[in-house]
């Protein structure tokens, strides 16, 4: 029998690492020597002593059980605690703060709680690939807000038409930014809070990086905005700040009508986060700061050769202060796709074309630091070499 895909899966472009994976492994197969600086997904080991924390949790036969789906109390109340220390913003744990099987889970999910079939879902562009997806698996329209290098990678939200601003009933955000490494500060958060306020727009905030910021800089919570509660719910995940993307835990916090939303969906989808992988980020949230800055110094170091490498090929860039990718211009004349597919077939390298992460990241290419500072040095002296 044939099977026939819906309409939801049969319509998406193409995963946007299908074609370069592909062209990687011809390369490798000819016997290149492939650098692979795609994917943002650290290199650097989970800290020991969230490991040993996960194997206490493991051999407790309580944990072996279903877990419940907002996640454990004491989870909530470490989350909670962690947003007071480091934000200063205050979260009551039974209702303004949900666990996640990763943040990615929960941004899936969201639209599901939020969206009718034909209403709109706003999300920058460029931007993580599952916020227009996950808008449209809920039935809804995702219109992509552009983020632009004239106004520093924020959207410019009042140039949204009035037609799509009445249809729209939430809008992803990230800072700092995946992929431009923008940063946002009060001021921008402020307007945000406004913008969702007239509009009626929940603002779903989505957080991952604001622990990898370099330099001494210190990112802000959306949720330290005033009002902002009233408005929306912030993502958040231990993946980036600890190393733990493979482990799938994360949470939700904010707008308690919000959160609760998001329950009822995972509440029919899934059933929750292993209990001893809650245990050990419970201990990884009460020590976050245990060898942070050490990591942060792995990434910085690594931002620097980097960023050097392109002043020399004369490649321009934003200059990252958070996250660990760096968002750079191709040459002029070429393509994202372009310039990509001749890095990779000229010099083995590479890189994220930008117009995967959305029309308006066209012109552009990310890369990743999350690989060894020796690999990345490798990268820059085969970059400099390659003739554009
Ligand atoms: C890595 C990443 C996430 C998701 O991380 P999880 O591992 O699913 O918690 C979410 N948003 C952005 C922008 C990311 O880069």
């Amino acid at each position: 029998m044939d099977v026939k895909w819906a309409s939801r899966i049969a319509g998406l472009p193409p995963y946007l690492f299908a074609e370069i994976d592909a062209k990687k492994n011809e390369m490798i197969k000819k016997g290149v020597e492939v650098i692979d600086l795609g994917v943002g997904d650290p290199d650097i080991p989970t800290p020991d002593f969230i490991i040993e924390a996960l194997k206490v949790g493991a051999e407790d036969p309580e944990n072996h059980r279903y877990p419940s789906y907002q996640g454990m109390r004491s989870f909530r109340v470490a989350v909670a605690d962690w947003y007071k220390e480091r934000f200063n913003v205050d979260l009551d744990p039974d209702t303004e703060v949900i666990a996640l099987i990763g943040s990615k889970e929960g941004i899936a999910h969201a639209p599901l709680a939020f969206i009718d079939p034909g209403d709109v879902g706003l999300f920058a562009d460029p931007g993580y690939p599952v916020y227009p997806t996950s808008i449209s698996f809920a039935g809804g329209e995702p219109y992509g807000v552009p983020i632009l290098k004239e106004n520093d990678f924020l959207p410019d939200l009042n140039a949204i038409p009035e037609d799509i601003r009445k249809r729209a009933q939430l809008i992803f955000l990230n800072y700092p930014n995946n992929p431009t490494t923008a940063v946002a500060e009060e001021e921008f958060f402020k307007d945000v809070v406004d913008f969702a306020s007239k509009n009626n727009i929940l603002i779903c905030h989505d957080a991952a990086y604001t622990e990898i910021a370099f330099d001494g800089y210190s990112p802000l919570s959306f949720l330290q905005a005033d009002g902002a509660k009233d408005v929306g719910i912030e993502f958040h995940s231990l993946s980036k700040t600890f190393n733990m993307t493979g482990w799938r835990i994360a949470f939700a916090v904010g707008n308690k009508k919000a959160i609760a939303g998001i329950g009822k969906i995972k509440t029919n989808i899934d059933s929750g986060a292993f209990q001893a992988v809650q245990y050990a980020g419970i201990v990884a949230l009460q020590n976050y700061k245990s060898g942070l800055q050490d990591r942060i110094q792995i990434f910085q170091e690594r931002r620097d050769i980097f960023c050097k490498g392109l002043d020399e090929a004369g490649l321009k860039y934003h200059f990252p202060k958070a996250t660990f990718y760096v968002w750079f211009e191709v040459p002029e004349g070429l393509t994202s796709k372009e310039f990509s597919s001749k890095l990779l077939s000229e010099s083995g390298i590479v890189v994220t074309p930008g117009n995967g992460f959305g029309e308006y990241g066209e012109g552009y290419a990310r890369v990743s630091t999350t690989f060894s500072t020796e690999r990345i040095i490798q990268a820059v002296e085969r970059l400099k070499e390659t003739k554009f």
